[in-house]
């Protein structure tokens, strides 16, 4: 999709944005977004606890602060929380001010519910442009894109099987893995096959962790 390091030239408004990371360690970033939501989120999380494995969410914050108990569990077990502003508006067709209160609020949803301080955003469906990199980081967020997603591969196609062995084939040692849990329509094939997917990194040697733990350790690793 777009350069794959961190330090790559990106594209305008991706300048310091984090696609995936330079590790030589078979480590992968788990992402969700949307939520938190009560179809979803527990299922993801008795899923994340199977396979001992960590996971920041991109939560909205309409939702946080419908569900605060979920972003708790989330927390509880040893997750972190993400921005994904306040109410998933497309970002590139909004003012700059309007932006920095999306940004803001989102936040604001978060730490309302007794969560931390969110450290990383990530604007709806990926999209950015000059103004928001500006903002977030003017804000000190790091922004974190993904170089997989889980839907792109499952959604659109009857075999999910081979859907999930083709995305297996792709992942690397530092990839950021994006699922969902909320947003439309359903998650159904996504809940289908998040195990097989969970299954097939552990199969293959993967840790799966959150964003913090991933770029603690490509720091690390670069030292
Ligand atoms: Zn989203």
């Amino acid at each position: 999709m777009w350069p794959g390091r961190t330090t790559a030239a990106a594209p305008s408004g991706r300048k310091g944005a984090v696609v995936r990371v330079d590790t030589g360690q078979k480590v992968v970033a788990l992402t969700f977004d949307d939520g938190p939501d009560p179809r979803w989120t527990p299922r993801v999380l008795q899923l994340l606890r199977q396979y001992h494995a960590h996971a920041t969410f991109f939560e909205v914050g309409l939702n946080v602060t419908a569900h605060a108990d979920l972003v708790h569990d989330v927390l509880a077990d040893g997750n972190e929380v993400g921005d994904h502003t306040w109410d998933h508006p497309d970002l590139e067709l909004m003012r700059a001010d309007q932006v920095g209160q999306e940004i803001t609020r989102g936040a604001d949803a978060i730490t309302e519910v007794g969560a931390p301080a969110p450290k990383y955003f990530r604007p709806p469906k990926g999209l950015t442009d000059e103004a928001v990199g500006v903002l977030a980081n003017a804000n000190q967020y790091r922004t974190i894109f993904w170089d997989l997603c889980l839907e792109r591969f499952v959604d659109h196609t009857p075999d999910m099987r081979d859907a999930v062995d083709d995305m297996l084939t792709r992942v690397r040692p530092g990839s950021i893995i994006l699922a969902h849990d909320g947003g439309i329509p359903d998650r159904t094939k996504t809940m289908q096959t998040l195990p097989m997917l969970l299954e097939g990194l552990k199969a293959r040697g993967f840790k799966m962790v959150d964003v913090t733990q991933l770029l603690a350790d490509a720091q690390n690793l670069n030292r």
